[in-house]
């Protein structure tokens, strides 16, 4: 039975009534998590191809029912602690939440709250136009140039509040720190977010614009560069009053939002900060081989500051060769959008999946 032959049955007063009055809204679609991980690559979501340090691991596989019991610190103690110390920032200028969609969310819930447009460019995290739908926030997108770059003058308008990622996704592309010190001096008397996700695999970090601007928020998370999506850690960096309001909205909503081992278990990935660089330096290495061998078979992009490349061949369209690598057991992320439905976005695997990944597409190119 559809919702209308339901409805058709109740009395006239209440028809449409009850679901009128509630809050209805397009979800973000997240890249596909296919079962049976054995025989597929998954190359779709940007997570890390190697494990998290065994620091964490073992840090895990101790955790006792006795902590289980409790609830955990409603500050994220002892992360906290470890991010001041690992970035050298006071605690009152870090915020912890469950991965930074949740940051990003929080953020979002707490910053653009002015009744002005939030702006962010047309192609970017497409979760961005998702939070101001679900929060009712008016947004204005602006337009990147053919290359995907941001014009910092662009931002100079009336606005509630800026979110730009850093390096962008799902293009990769960076931009200067002066061009975001640009953006953040010419908007005074809003929030700028810098979506930092990717900071770790190349460009550069806002983090040093804290000092000299008090309308600055720079987003992290674990999910990426720390191979710990599955553990949902995330954290923003702010001057100390945002930070509180920040906190203020977090304690109107859930008091307790990281587990115990998620916050155990983030601050041992901080503990092995040589592992963290290890994993690093393999995944720059094995971009850099994926970008001759792309450019080779007849690929187009961007340099790429991420752990992907968002790539869009010269005599095949995207959705084609997304099919064809599927059919492969290769999933890669395309996006059925304006502009930028030609073209796919590859995260970067080991050394033995990209390879995969090259032989299957030698296979389906005409
Ligand atoms: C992956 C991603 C996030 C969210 O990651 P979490 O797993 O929620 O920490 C945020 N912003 C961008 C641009 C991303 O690509």
């Amino acid at each position: 039975m559809s919702l209308n032959d339901m409805m058709a049955g109740l009395e006239p007063s209440r028809q449409g009534g009850l679901f009128d009055g509630i809050r209805k809204v397009v979800p973000y679609t997240p890249g596909e998590q296919p079962k049976g991980l054995d025989r597929i690559i998954k190359l779709n979501t940007n997570e890390c191809p190697y494990s998290p340090s065994p620091r964490v691991m073992e840090v895990l596989a101790g955790i006792d029912g006795d902590l289980l019991r409790r609830y955990p610190s409603p500050d994220n103690e002892p992360l906290l602690s470890a991010l001041s110390e690992y970035y050298g920032l006071d605690k009152k200028m870090i915020f912890t939440g469950v991965g930074s969609d949740d940051v990003l969310s929080m953020c979002f819930l707490t910053f653009f709250n002015s009744g002005r447009p939030v702006l962010f460019p047309d192609i970017t995290y497409s979760f961005y136009d998702v939070w101001a739908d679900v929060y009712r926030l008016p947004y204005k997108t602006l337009i990147l140039d053919d290359d995907f770059r941001i014009d910092p003058t662009d931002y100079s308008v009336s606005n509630g509040g800026i979110v730009i990622a850093n390096p962008n996704a799902p293009t990769g592309v960076s931009l200067d720190l002066d061009k975001i010190e640009y953006i953040v001096s010419h908007s005074r008397d809003s929030v700028v977010i810098v979506d930092e996700a990717y900071i770790d695999f190349g460009g550069e970090s806002a983090l040093p614009l804290l000092e000299r601007h008090e309308n600055l928020i720079v987003v992290r998370t674990m999910s990426k560069s720390r191979a710990l999506a599955g553990l949902r850690v995330g954290y923003a960096f702010g001057n100390e009053r945002l930070i509180k309001y920040l906190c203020d909205v977090k304690f109107s909503v859930n008091s307790y939002t990281l587990s115990h081992p998620a916050i155990r278990g983030a601050v041992a990935a901080l503990e092995d900060d040589e592992y963290f660089k290890s994993v690093i330096g393999r995944i720059q290495s094995t971009r850099k081989a994926a970008e001759e061998a792309l450019s080779s078979m007849g690929f187009v992009f961007n340099e790429s500051k991420a752990n992907f490349i968002f790539v869009k061949h010269e005599r095949m369209d995207g959705a084609t060769l997304y099919e064809a690598l599927r059919e492969r057991g290769i999933f890669v992320r395309h996006f059925n959008k304006e502009r930028i439905s030609d073209y796919l976005r590859i995260t970067i695997g080991t050394d033995e999946e990209m390879d995969s990944l090259f032989s299957a597409l030698k296979e389906i190119l005409p």
